[in-house]
């Protein structure tokens, strides 16, 4: 047997079919040749290149989990995969293809009418038309059942108001998906940019996700016809069922983030030298790089392990968030540690660590912050709630 692959030591490639590893092998190409050249100037002017997303679709991402409508319709596993290879770039980049596709098209395809999935994925897919995902607010985070956006009938139109905060994609997109309470509990709405009433604005000073879009969207008496409604889903379960999506494709993603940097510092460790020898020699740094490896190694076979009981059918969502916390949690100290290995040049643009250090920060609080999937995972083994 030859010895094991430093980076994949558990050989879990052996365990991905020959489409998955094609779909995983395409998107590291891309991701090789559109944005690691030009990521560090994205992340410092805090821009997402918007022409991007059209590339995102010609490769089949927007939505690819999703059937039908233009969307590829591949396994959980593929999409798993691709988010990896995606957050290895930059978070940025899989939150994009997140947003669009688990938060935005995901709520058209399941409780759209047929007239608003027609006239909304197969450009959603194509990354022609851009989504995003309106549920928190400025004073409801980890709360989003307590919203106080609105939406009241005015005849046989809605009027919306309220404000969204920290909404990824916000200014660039064409359709919000946003969630608003109701006589009937929460509904989703779908509001076109341009629509009166409806003005986003970026948040700025970011030092975490920089190339990548958040807004606050407002709603002032934002005037919808009937049908801007997303007809088969009233009540929590609708928003946090695009969540339980998003959060699977983060559960690999985190781990992209990670890999970078773990390869980053193996790579520092073997040519970096001081003492007359390669850091990499010394007991400390092999320390490090053996932690990283595990923890790695493990989160690995658990996003893979989820992967395949999503595609079963069988994945509950706590199991999401034991994957979420666990993945991202790791996903972070890996990047920490693979900072000190780089001393002074861990600080800088000249190596991805800090930037996937920084991003992940945003990434542990979204989607459910550490200690919510925390506390989600102590009420399904206790019984008892400890968050409300
Ligand atoms: C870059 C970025 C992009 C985002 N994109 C989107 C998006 O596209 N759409 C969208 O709707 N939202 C988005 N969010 C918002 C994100 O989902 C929220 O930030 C998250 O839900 C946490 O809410 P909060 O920031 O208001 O923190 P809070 O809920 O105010 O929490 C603050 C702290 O208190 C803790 N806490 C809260 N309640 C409890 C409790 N019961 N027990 C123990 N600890 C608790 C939290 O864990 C956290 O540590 C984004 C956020 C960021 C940073």
């Amino acid at each position: 047997m030859p010895p094991p692959d430093p980076v994949d030591f558990l050989d879990v490639e052996s365990l991905l079919g020959s489409e998955e590893r094609m779909i995983r092998d395409s998107v590291r190409q891309f991701v090789r040749a559109r944005v690691l050249p030009d990521i560090d100037k994205w992340f410092e002017l805090g821009e997402f290149p918007r022409e991007v997303a059209t590339e995102l679709g010609g490769l089949g991402l927007l939505g690819m989990h999703l059937e039908g409508y233009g969307c590829a319709g591949t396994n959980a596993v593929s999409y798993g995969l691709a988010c990896m290879e995606l957050e290895a770039g930059d978070s940025g980049f899989r939150s994009f293809v997140s947003v669009q596709g688990s938060l935005a098209m995901f709520p058209i395809r399941r409780y759209g009418s047929e007239e608003q999935k027609q006239a909304w994925l197969p450009r959603m897919a194509a990354g022609e038309a851009i989504g995003c995902f309106g549920l928190t607010e400025p004073d409801q985070g980890s709360d989003p059942s307590s919203m106080r956006a609105s939406g009241r009938r005015d005849g046989e139109d809605w009027i919306l108001n309220g404000t969204k905060m920290w909404i990824t994609n916000g200014s660039i997109a064409d359709v919000a998906v946003v969630w608003a309470r109701t006589e009937d509990g929460v509904r989703g709405f779908l509001v076109p940019r341009g629509t009166p009433g409806f003005s986003t604005r970026d948040i700025p000073r970011k030092l975490s996700l920089r190339a990548s879009v958040t807004s606050e969207l407002v709603f002032d008496d934002c005037r919808l016809p009937a049908d801007a409604v997303l007809p088969d889903v009233t009540g929590m379960r609708g928003p946090l069922s695009c969540l339980n999506e998003a959060r699977f494709g983060i559960v690999w993603g985190a781990l992209g983030a990670a890999r970078s940097c773990y390869e980053t510092a193996l790579e520092y460790a073997r040519t970096r030298r001081q003492f007359d020898r390669p850091i990499g020699g010394f007991q400390l740094t092999q320390e490090k790089l053996a932690n990283m490896l595990v923890e790695l190694s493990k989160g690995m076979l658990l996003a893979l392990h989820l992967g395949r009981r999503k595609d079963d059918g069988t994945l509950r969502p706590e199991q999401v968030s034991l994957g979420k916390l666990n993945n991202v949690r790791e996903a972070l100290r890996i990047a920490r540690e693979a900072r000190t290995i780089l001393g002074a040049n861990g600080i800088t643009l000249e190596y991805p660590v800090i930037r996937h250090m920084n991003n992940l920060e945003s990434v542990l609080t979204y989607e459910g912050t550490s200690e919510i999937h925390t506390l989600i995972l102590g009420e399904a083994v206790t019984g008892l709630r400890a968050y409300s």
